[in-house]
């Protein structure tokens, strides 16, 4: 039976061979058969941007069964405070040219009511330890740390200091600096352009800093709120596309709150804030504004708002051109949601994967376009030029 089997095999082979000899399919099989072949397949699974096509919206739902979550809904527009803050800054204690001294006197000339003072791993904190008076300062100090293992994460109210060798990862950073603070840190993620320089590469299987590492990691961690959308003006155009892949992942189970930051190391003073909506400045109700997304993100984007501050000889003038949000309120038969807003020219609306989908203070969220996440972005144009922005938080759309 054995050598009969074997034979057979032998006998065909032989034909094989025979064939394939004068078949002129000879190399394309070769090509079929070899390492060639393998290593395109590696390169189309993962490289390839899968999720690009993978954008069908689903518009199965009727009309009445879509559900806003509304981060602002519990403000109240007319007994609220404003309080201006930057909480991504660095001293002469890691990279930045400026003392802490100089850095709280000049945030405070530009009228801010909060600092992050976050060093990469480490705690400037207290201020007073480095020659802050904490009586002689109006701007109240938001410990602070930049956790710089890997992708950088802004650390607040914690003095939490990451080891490169024992939390050498976002997540055994996180982790640590949760049970560390026992839950009272906050985390938002620090420009995520500069990890996805392509955002493509967020649908690869083989880039570290794709798309599942943030759903895995917003998923796994509370704390954490939110990631920059501006950072040093606009250092990395792709933060809020990445923004948008995020949310289109998360919402509106999971909000990803958006932060404008000057990650100032000595240049770039007011170019960015944000606004926090609270009754009073305790740090307790800034954490949970924080929590909620009661804020916005505002940015001068690629314009020098110095300029502005010389035009008016007044230091902080520029505050005057940024877009300001009066009252946002929504009407559920309409199904409408309406900015009452100040210095400002347009308002563009923005959904699933960052598509425009309406302009104006009034938009209708049952829009079939609109799927999962509507957010505002508010701009004022001085004879035609973009000089300021400011990014309402995202409403859930279900
Ligand atoms: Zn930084």
């Amino acid at each position: 039976m054995c050598n009969h089997y074997f034979l057979k095999m032998e006998i065909s082979k032989n034909i094989k061979k025979a064939k394939s000899k004068k078949s002129p399919k000879r190399i394309i099989k070769y090509i079929f058969s070899s390492e060639i072949l393998l290593f395109a397949v590696f390169l189309f699974f993962g490289f390839f941007p899968f999720g690009y096509f993978n954008r069908n919206v689903n518009t199965n739902r009727t009309i009445n069964d879509v559900q806003l979550f509304n981060p602002y809904q519990n403000v109240n527009w007319d007994s609220v405070g404003r309080y201006r803050a930057n909480l991504h800054s660095h001293t002469t204690l890691s990279d930045g040219i400026n003392s802490l001294v100089e850095l709280v006197e000049k945030y405070e000339k530009l009228g801010f009511d909060f600092l992050a003072v976050t060093d990469h791993n480490r705690a400037t904190y207290p201020w007073g330890n480095f020659g802050v008076e904490n009586s002689g300062s109006q701007i109240q100090a938001i410990a602070g740390n930049e956790l710089s293992h890997g992708h950088h994460v802004v650390s607040l109210f914690s003095d939490f200091q990451a080891s490169r060798f024992r939390h050498p990862t976002v997540n055994r950073q996180l982790s640590a600096a949760n049970r560390y603070s026992s839950g009272e840190a906050r985390f938002f993620m620090a420009h995520p352009g500069r990890y996805v320089p392509f955002v493509w590469m967020l649908d690869s299987p083989l880039w570290l800093y794709n798309i599942d590492f943030y759903r895995n990691l917003f998923n796994r961690f509370d704390t954490l709120v939110g990631m920059e959308v501006f950072n040093q003006n606009d250092r990395y155009r792709n933060d809020r596309m990445i923004w948008d892949r995020v949310l289109s992942e998360l919402m509106p189970h999971r909000p990803v709150w958006g932060i404008a930051t000057d990650d100032n190391h000595g240049n770039h003073f007011g170019v960015n804030k944000v606004t926090m909506l609270l009754e009073n400045s305790t740090k307790n109700n800034f954490r949970n504004a924080l929590d909620n997304g009661e804020f916005f993100a505002s940015s001068f984007g690629r314009f020098n708002p110095a300029v502005l501050d010389e035009r008016h000889s007044k230091s902080g003038a520029r505050w005057d051109y940024v877009p300001y949000v009066t009252k946002i309120y929504t009407c559920q038969i309409n199904a409408t949601i309406t900015i009452e807003a100040q210095n400002y020219t347009d308002i563009i609306w923005i959904s699933y994967r960052g598509r425009e989908v309406g302009r104006g203070s009034t938009i209708n969220y049952r829009k079939p376009v609109i799927y999962r996440f509507l957010r505002a972005t508010i701009i004022n144009e001085i004879d035609g030029e973009l000089v300021a922005q400011t990014l309402t938080q995202p409403f859930g759309i279900k």
